[in-house]
This record gives C-alpha cells, sequence and structure tokens, in this order.
C-alpha cells in the first residue's frame, strides 16, 4: 500500500476498540443517505440556494474562494441587487464591477466575471452554457469552479473538492499523506467521485462542503455527525491528525510607505496598469520601503519615481497593516505638500504640472466624493477613510 492510500486494515488492528464502525468503503450507500438526510434538516439558507440560478452559482462560488461565508453572503446580496443578471453585468463598467468588489481581494477575478458575463452575452445569447466545456472556456473559470457550477447548477455528475471537501474526506477515509500532494490529492479525487451518488448530484456536493463547513471544520464536532459511524479517523481517535498537514507556505513581511498629496482639496490618485497586482485599482502612489531606510524618505523617493512630483510629508496617517494569502504589509501613511524648492511652497494659484507616470495608466486630482467612488485596494480604501473623516 502506498502512502497516500486509504490505511484502514492496520490503523484498525492497532485500535479495535471502537466495534460500531462500518467501514465507509463498504457502507456508500449508506453513507450517502446519511449525508443528504442530515443535509437535508441542516443546511443553511443561503440565497443561491433558493433556485440554483447558474449565474448565482458561479458568482457565489467565485466569491467562496477568498472569503468566510457571512461575509460571502453580504457581498453576494449586494452583488445581485446591482448585477441581477448576466446582461446587466455584461453593460457595467470595469471600474463600477472592480468597486463592488473592493475589500476581497484577488480583483482579476472580478474583471474575469466582467468578461465571462460580456462573452456569454456576445456568444452565448445571454444564456449561461450548461456544458463542463464551455463552462471551462469562460475567463477566470478553472477547472474546480466548472465543476462545482456543472454539478450545482446543471446536475452533471461531478464532485466537487474544496477545502471541506478534502478534510471530510481525508477523516472519513483515514487518508494518511497531505491531501494537496501526489499521490492523497488523487486518491481525495478518486473517493469524492465514489461518492457522488446517481440522480442527486446537486444535494450531494453541497452536504459534503456543508458538513464540512458545519460539523467536521478545524475542531470537528463528532458526537453531532451523521457520518461518524463510517469515519474510520473517528473510530481510531485520530481526528485530531487528519488531515495530515502539508508544507506551510511562510509569510513574507513587507514594509511600504505611500502618502496622500492635497492641493486644493482634491487628492493625488493614480490606475494600477491592468496586469499585476491591484491591476486597475487606484492607489496613492507609494511603495516599498527600503532595507535601512525611513518611511518617511521612502514615499519621497517613491513618489518623485512614479509621479515626478517632489513632496514632502507633513502629516503622519498611522500605520495600515494588511494580510494576504503569502505576505503581510505594514504601510506607513503620510500627508504631503508639493515641494517647490527653495521657495518650500507652491502658492496656490499655480497649477501642479501633470505628472510623469512611470508605474501607473491613468491619474487625477480626485474630490472626497470621487475617490469614494473609486475601486481601491483595501489598504488604499482604509487611508481614504481615514482622511475623509478627519476634521
Ligand atoms: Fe469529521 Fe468527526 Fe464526522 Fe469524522 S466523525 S467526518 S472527523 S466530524
Amino acid at each position: 500500500m502506498r502512502r497516500g492510500d486509504i490505511c484502514l486494515v492496520s490503523l484498525l488492528q492497532k485500535h479495535p476498540k471502537k466495534s460500531e464502525h462500518r467501514p465507509p468503503q463498504d457502507h456508500i450507500p449508506q453513507l450517502q443517505a446519511a449525508l443528504l438526510d442530515w443535509f437535508a434538516g441542516h443546511k443553511r439558507p443561503l440565497p443561491w440556494r433558493e433556485t440554483y440560478a447558474p449565474y448565482e452559482v458561479w458568482i457565489s462560488e467565485i466569491m467562496l474562494q477568498q472569503t468566510q461565508m457571512e461575509r460571502g453572503v453580504e457581498y453576494f446580496t449586494r452583488w445581485m441587487r446591482r448585477f441581477p443578471t448576466i446582461q446587466s453585468l455584461a453593460a457595467a463598467s470595469e471600474d463600477e464591477v472592480l468597486h463592488l468588489w473592493e475589500g476581497l481581494g484577488y480583483y482579476s477575478r472580478a474583471r474575469h466575471l466582467l468578461n465571462a458575463a460580456r462573452k456569454i452575452v456576445t456568444e452565448c445569447d445571454g444564456v449561461f452554457p450548461s456544458s463542463l466545456q464551455k463552462i471551462r472556456e469562460l475567463p477566470g473559470v478553472g477547472p474546480y469552479t466548472a465543476g462545482a457550477i456543472a454539478s450545482i447548477a446543471f446536475g452533471e455528475k461531478l464532485p466537487c473538492v474544496d477545502a471541506n471537501v478534502e478534510r471530510v474526506l481525508a477523516r472519513v477515509f483515514n487518508v494518511d499523506a497531505p491531501v494537496r500532494q501526489a499521490p492523497a490529492a488523487a486518491t481525495i479525487q478518486r473517493l469524492a467521485l465514489r461518492l457522488v451518488p446517481d440522480g442527486c448530484t446537486r444535494e450531494h456536493n453541497q452536504a459534503m462542503m456543508e458538513l464540512g463547513a458545519l460539523v467536521c471544520g478545524k475542531k470537528p464536532r463528532c458526537a453531532r455527525c451523521p457520518l461518524s459511524v463510517f469515519c474510520i479517523s473517528y473510530h481510531l481517535d485520530i481526528v485530531n491528525v487528519r488531515p495530515v498537514p502539508g508544507k506551510k507556505t511562510a509569510l513574507s513581511a513587507i514594509s511600504m510607505a505611500t502618502g496622500v498629496l492635497c492641493y486644493q482639496k482634491k487628492f493625488f490618485v493614480q490606475k494600477r496598469p491592468p496586469s499585476g497586482i491591484w491591476g486597475n485599482l487606484w492607489e496613492f502612489p507609494g511603495g516599498r520601503v527600503e532595507e535601512g531606510e525611513r518611511p518617511e524618505s521612502a514615499i519621497m523617493r517613491e513618489f518623485m519615481e512614479e509621479t515626478g512630483f517632489r513632496v514632502k510629508p507633513v502629516q503622519r496617517h498611522g500605520i495600515i497593516r494588511h494580510g494576504y494569502t503569502t505576505y503581510r504589509i505594514t504601510l506607513h501613511c503620510f500627508g504631503l505638500r508639493l515641494d517647490t524648492g527653495e521657495s518650500g511652497e507652491l502658492s496656490g494659484q499655480d497649477l501642479p504640472a501633470p505628472p510623469k507616470l512611470t508605474a501607473a495608466c491613468d491619474w487625477r486630482w480626485a474630490a472626497p466624493d470621487e475617490i469614494t467612488a473609486l475601486p481601491m485596494p483595501a489598504p488604499h480604501r482604509k487611508l481614504a477613510d481615514r482622511i475623509m473623516s478627519l476634521p
């Protein structure tokens, strides 16, 4: 037996104490039925579960890849209020879509949603495609999302393996290797497919994910679990070591500086290029604080490099910390004024010359209400809110 396979026999021999166990591989129909029964009585009333409309399933799947359920429902509800149909989404501006997505991160996903909606309108008469292959051709739809939409919205017999499902399967079948690495990843996929019953893929896939979210979480509540009688890990008292953890990516810490340059009650903002991190979002200029550099020096250097403006910090707006999947940033924030050299200040009548942009594709002097409407990355939105709330 290879590592990553289900290792039932050896472990049962070591831990023979629970006699009521029904090995899951020998009781698939009973396990399926227990799961579906539980789901019928415990599922959360999520908005996309009302009709399982393909458009709604799609949006929910993309949103939930990066946020917790409660927050996901909030964003989903707001999204559907503004873009109730694929057509309304397709007709929106990118700025508006990004603005609605603000705070969710991974902004390329929002741009893909918009492009996919436009593709559906122009190439599929506005009707969401039902075949797995066509769904897969939509921008931003990978194999997992395509399978989720095909199975949940259209009932295609496919498993849906997200982190919740991986955890449930690793425990129920006692997969003894990290579930995202070969060969265990293939074992998980095989098990997931084997468990999908004929005729009720939608409910089954939703039930697996729901069980992982509500019962078989990081701290499993086995006493309330409909699968405990089948679960090998529960039977062997090894729930706390399943799933086997994979390699952890070390988080890197990044120190950055940014500054708000105010001129005649307007703020200088620039739009990032379409590709790369925070693509097409608006921000206050700034960048990394180099090793040994003071944040005040970094913001003067960055502003000059990115815009050609010579600036001086005149105020501190505190520090904003923000975490991403693989790094955490500490953002030092300043209020700035233009520094014209000898005289020290620009007179109120002078107009600043246009910037010489090197890290952005657009710029503007934006009034407070414009700033509110522009899509910004979360740390810059926090800074904007901080500025707007100043007396
Ligand atoms: Fe998860 Fe416990 Fe249920 Fe097993 S018995 S599936 S470990 S909650």
